[in-house]
This record gives structure tokens, sequence and C-alpha cells, in this order.
């Protein structure tokens, strides 16, 4: 099978003009760096410490950041890639404004007009909220808590919402519900000392691939593995209990798992009762899922469920991480609970070794869910609908409180709303939803439906095409401020470089565009400093509280874990402990959940599951890792994967293009045949956009309660093209 060019001349003749960003005489060209500048990785969020070589006023490649605790040096093949995108020839260097022959350059003055009479011309005709505000998980912190004032104070619209809502807001949801606040529980470094560790819905070496350095130590350290996924991904490879599961299943083995340690004992009956409330409803919940219930349903042997059950109970420390895998479901929230009620009921959580995470995929996609972007939620992850929390932000915004917009639609709402007329412009950044968003051509009719729509971007991504105006914004190295990884640690991203040409700093555009719509005293920043120190003071006193941070103390500290409500306080690596959670009797929940089926579950129209997810050299959308050419020569296109059965029964060979086609569309993609997948399930990479789209055919069934899309399981029928 002959998928990977062998020439870079190959792969530019393949896949276009946008791999010409090999430098004269190679990568390793351009000479001794003016100075090393220590930030964090653009992409997972792992948030891997490196050092960005500058030389005049571009990134040229990169050196280790070897006392950076979290990776110590080691870096993944995006990171080391990643400084490769700065130069690309597709970098928006000058703001755009689309006219009847396409796009044309213009002056930041024309362009930062056009977007506010059209703003100001929609919401005076059809009100407020007709204008909505996209945002992104991969933005600093500053900038979330800038776009949610922006929104809300400035524009004055209930509607803004970000693309974490793709990510992991499920197990945010979960646990809130269950805890009282949503962050990991634990800092990376407990995983080696956990004696179980259950990886459940989480490709975790190639989506996260130093975090897999954390499980390697705690197997080395003798912890058993035991990995959940409907495909043998790397990590199950090694691991010393695989469970197949079939995919859309994943609360009816849990609810199994926790049926067989209540009946034999298995629990920290101590624990439960000091520390929680609702087991009785639980254990009603699962009484019916006997291991034989949960084999059929899960399509497992009914001995995986009993010994997944043993050694994660019977062991005296033991983790539970999951991702998407468990997440993108329309029961997103429920699978997460039924992760959490395990945990709980064996009390493995506030203790070194012991806890509870999910992996966020996005660099802030921790952050992203604390600073008030997301429609539910103000700064501090404060509750909108909340008076009392209401009353302080407006304060502190000097603002009324009447002012304050309520809630407003979920991102996976909002398309609907653009096809109802509700939503009559957009603003996004740094969002791809053309790629991102389930069921890909509902939402391009719906951006073509938009009376206005403006983008700010450093590439013009898919969903940029059919933008109006693009105001050319900041690439990470460009900009600087905080990201809260995934384990809750505060760090430091630098300014590396100015951004190019006529490009600005997104925070600068941000502010600039809220100044027209409000008094400057309400957006009167001199420096993403300012907005930190603000964003510190308006988070005080809530769950998720910065107050005690400052820049100064992030960067001696390696990072900082919040909550850190003073000056002299030293940040809060691991929570719980001591059994103490944030509900205010200071107990966790147990939540009880009945498994349902996948929305869409296969019959004989549509008798195959498809499943999707990532590779390790590509990135969400992606609009950076399609333009870095190592990355695209390590994974050129999207392979369709399907197991050796599956493909006798259908007259495929490994290197076939597949027609594979759904209720919403149809895709033809190449195949590879493996042994590493379920007979009755096919799995799809999301990264690539328009024919290759993996979104041309998912659902947009959402989670009720995390409005989470379905994208982990919908029904598709393949044939040989
Ligand atoms: Fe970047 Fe994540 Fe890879 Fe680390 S693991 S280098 S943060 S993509």
């Amino acid at each position: 099978m002959a998928l990977i060019p062998q020439s870079i001349s190959e792969l530019i003749e393949r896949h276009g003009p946008h791999l010409h960003d090999v430098p004269p005489g190679g990568w390793a060209s351009r000479g001794d760096p003016d100075r090393l500048v220590k930030t964090h990785c653009c992409f997972c969020g792992v948030q891997c410490g490196i050092q960005l070589k500058v030389k005049d006023n571009q990134v040229t490649g990169f050196e280790p950041w070897e006392d950076f605790p979290v990776n110590r040096g080691m870096l993944c093949p995006k990171g080391v890639k990643r400084y490769l995108q700065a130069s690309h020839p597709d970098r928006l260097l000058s703001p755009l404004v689309r006219t009847s022959d396409g796009f044309r350059e213009a002056s930041w003055t024309d362009a930062i007009d056009q977007v506010v009479r059209n703003i100001q011309k929609i919401q005076e005709k059809h009100g407020k909220n007709a204008f909505a505000v996209l945002s992104g998980a991969s933005l600093t912190n500053e900038k979330a808590y800038l776009m949610g004032k922006f929104a809300r104070v400035a524009l004055g619209t209930r509607h803004i919402d970000y693309n974490g809502r793709l990510c992991m807001v499920a197990a945010g949801t979960a646990s809130r519900m269950a805890f009282g606040i949503d962050r990991a529980a634990n800092p990376w470094s407990d995983i080696p000392l956990a004696k179980c560790l259950i990886l459940a819905g989480t490709n975790v070496g190639e989506c996260f691939p130093i975090l897999t350095d954390y499980i390697w130590k705690a197997r080395d350290n003798g912890a058993r593995i035991i990995v959940i996924d409907p495909r043998m991904t790397p990590i199950a490879r090694t691991a010393d209990l695989f469970i197949p599961i079939r995919p859309g299943r994943d609360s009816a083995l849990m609810n199994g798992l926790l049926h067989v340690c209540l009946e034999r004992g298995w629990v920290d009956t101590r624990f439960i009762e000091q520390h929680t409330r609702g087991l009785e409803t639980v254990q009603r919940a699962v009484a019916s899922y006997t291991p034989a219930r949960v084999a059929e349903i899960c399509g497992i042997p009914a001995r995986a469920v009993i010994q997944a059950a043993e050694w994660w109970a019977t062991t005296e420390t033991g983790m539970l991480l999951h991702a998407r895998g468990i997440e993108h479901h329309s029961k997103g929230t429920e699978n997460c609970l039924s992760c959490i009620n395990l945990v709980l009921a064996t009390g493995k959580i506030g203790k070194p070794g012991c806890g509870y995470s999910t992996i966020t995929g996005q660099g802030n996609g921790q952050g992203g869910r604390e600073h008030g972007q997301r429609c539910n939620q103000l700064p501090g992850a404060r509750d909108i609908e909340n008076p009392a929390d209401r009353q302080i932000v407006a304060a502190r915004w000097k603002v009324s409180e009447s002012e304050l917009p309520r809630s407003g639609m979920a991102s996976t709402e909002m398309m609907e709303a653009i096809h109802r007329g509700e939503i009559r412009g957009l603003l996004s950044i740094c969002f791809n939803p053309l790629v991102s968003l389930p069921d890909a051509e509902h939402t391009r009719s719906a951006l073509d439906k938009l009376e206005f729509f403006g983008v700010i971007d450093f590439f013009l991504s898919e969903t940029a095409r059919h933008a109006d105006v693009v105001l050319a914004g900041s690439l990470h190295e460009e900009d600087e401020g905080t990201v809260t990884s995934a384990e809750g640690r505060v760090v430091r991203i630098q300014r590396a470089v100015e951004p190019p040409g006529k490009a600005r700093s997104d925070w600068e555009i941000i502010c600039e565009l809220a100044r027209r719509f409000a008094p400057f005293d309400q957006f009167p920043y001199a420096c993403v400093e300012d907005i930190f120190r603000e964003l510190c003071h308006v988070s005080s006193g809530a769950v998720c509280d910065y107050s005690g941070m400052t820049y100064h103390k992030i960067e001696s500290n390696y990072g900082l874990f919040w909550p850190c409500p003073s000056l002299n306080h030293p940040g809060t690596p691991r929570l719980y402990e001591g059994g103490q959670f944030y509900h205010p009797d200071g107990r966790a929940r147990f939540n009880a959940v009945e498994y349902r089926p996948p929305v869409e579950d296969t019959d004989a129209e549509f008798p195959v599951i498809l499943t999707t997810g990532r590779v390790v050299s590509q990135f969400l959308s992606g609009t950076q890792t399609r333009r870095i050419g190592p990355l695209v020569q390590q994974y050129p296109e999207p392979l369709l994967e399907l197991h050796p059965g599956l493909a006798k029964e259908r007259g495929i060979i490994d290197g076939d293009q597949v027609l594979v086609w759904s209720r919403r569309g149809t895709v033809t993609l190449r195949c590879q045949v493996v042994k590493t997948i379920r007979p009755d399930t096919v799995f799809i990479p999301y990264h690539w956009a328009d024919e290759k789209s993996a979104n041309r055919l998912t659902n947009n069934t959402l989670d009720p309660l995390s409005k989470i899309p379905e994208f982990k399981v919908c029904a598709v029928q393949i044939a040989r093209a």
C-alpha cells in the first residue's frame, strides 16, 4: 500500500502548495537563534513546556525545556513541528473583506468599521440576541475572559459559547454535579503512584503522547492497566486487560463494574458514609447490571467485567482517566457520572495515587471553561443564572445586574438557531465549525444564511472562507497570557515574536471592537497582564479562584494549581484531600445512571457503527497541523479503519477506496484493514474537511445536560467504491 509519499515534491504534488514552507536549504538551515523563549505547546491539554528559538522576529526551531516538570523536555510529533506553521504562506497578514470577486485586503479601519456597522445593523433590527459570538478553547485565559465580557457587556448578547462544547463539557458537567467543582482531581504526578489505572475511551498514546510516559511509570511501579476502547489503540496493546467495548455502551459497563463491587463487598463503606450522599439510589440502579447482561450489551466477555472490578476495587490505589470516547455521546454526562460512581464507591479519590480526571483535548480546554465564555457561565466558573453570582460579577464589571444577559445557546445549538432565523450575525474566533461540528452540510448551509459573518483567525480556515470580514489575529507564539492545563495547572505563555505584516494580537482586536460598543473604562487594558489582574479579581471568592496568582508567581513555580485564593497560598495540586468536596455540605454526590442505547443505533439499512477520533500527527480541525509539512507526511489523508472480517464480507482489500454513507452524507476514503478494531465498527479520523470530512456522516444529537454531540457513534453503511 503506497500511502506515504516518498519525497517532499511528491507530497506537494499530492497535497498542493501549502507544503512550500520548507525554507531554502531545509528545515534546519536558519542559523543560530537570537534568543530562546520559554513557553508551552500550542496544542493539547498536557501543555508541555518548550523553548522556542527566535531569530529576526521569526520562530525558527525549538529546544527542550528540561526543567519544566510536566514533560522534562519531551515533546510529541506535534510539539516538535509546531514552529513550522509560523512561516507558512497561508498566514494571514492583513484584514480581508469580501467583495463580489472574493476577498480583498483592507485597512484595519475599514475592516473594523464593517464589523461594527453590521453588528449594529443586525442588533438594531432584530435585537441584541440576534448577534452571537463563537469563541475557542485554544485561547489563553485572558482572551477567554475578554470574549465573555465583550459579548455580554459590549454587545449585550446572551449568545456566546465556545468550541470546548465539542470537547470535555460532559466531564465538566458531571464533575460539578458529583463534586461541586470542575477540575481534574489530581496532578499528573499522582499517576505513577496508582496501582491500578482504568483508561476509558482515551487513545492516550496518540492524543496525549507525553502523558503516556506517566502511565508507563505506573506500570514500572507494578500498576495494572485496564483499557476500555472499541479499538486496540497503542496503549491498549500494552494493557493488562483490554475491554473492546461496542461504541456507546460505556455507562452499562461502569454500572456493571459497580454492580460487581457492591455485590462482593469491594467498596469503601467508611468513605461512603463520611464523605458522600446518594449511594442507595445508585445501588438500586445498578442492581440489574449483572456481568452477563453487561457482556450482552457491550459485546464483551462477562469475565472481563469481573476481572476489571476486582483489580480496580481490591488494589490500594487507583485512578480512572477518560477522554472523548466517554464524553462524545448523547449521554456523555451520564457516562462520566457512571465512572465517578465507581470511583466514589471504592473511595479512590483525594489521596496520593487515587483520583478521577478527564484529559482535555484542547490546549486551554480547562481554562476555556472557567472564565466566562460559556453560554451559561460567568468568570470564576460562576453560574450565570445564580442571583448572587450575577451580583458579584456585575459589581466588579461596574454594570447593573439587570444589564447582564442571561444564559444563552450552546455553540452546538447555534446552527439550528441560524436556520430558524433567530441568529442573523456571528463573530467567531479560532473556531472551525465547518470541520468540527457534526453534520457538516447542515453547518455549511447555516453559515451561508448569515446576514453577516466576521472571523478573527490566523489562517483562512474552511469556516473563515464563508466570512464577510476576516480580522488577521495572532498565533500562539505572537501573544502572551496564561493557559490552564488538563491537570489544573495555570502556566505562562510568553510572546516570542510580533504578529507579522498587519496582523494584530487577538486581545487588541477584541478590545478595539469592545470600545466601539462600550465606554473605554470598561475595557481599559494597556497590556495582557491588566486583563489577568482583572480576571483574578473577578474570580475571587468563586470555586475557581485565581486571586492569589500573579505572572511572576506562576513563572517561578512552573505553574500554579487553582484554587489559589490569596497571594501567600501555594495553590491546590490535589483536590478533595481529607474527603472534602465542594458542595455546601462538603460531601460528594452519587448520581444514578440508567444505560440508554445510542440515539442512532445500527439497523438493516445502516448496519455498521462509525466512531471517530484523532491520529498522532494531526490536531482537531487540522487548521494548523494540515499546514505543517512533516505532520502531513506522517499521515497524509484520512483512512477508514475496518476489521478484516468486515472487509472480507464486503469484498474490500487494504488500500481500496471505500464509500461510507450515513443518513446525513457520504464520503469516499482509502481504507486500512486492521485487526485492532471491532468487526462491527469502523473508524475515521476527523481532522479533514469537505469531501474527506468524517463530520459529513456524524449525528448532531446532543447530550441534554452538557450539549455535547454524539460524535462517537452513528450508523453507517460501507461498500467498495
Ligand atoms: Fe504538545 Fe500535547 Fe504533544 Fe505535549 S503531548 S507536545 S502539549 S501536543
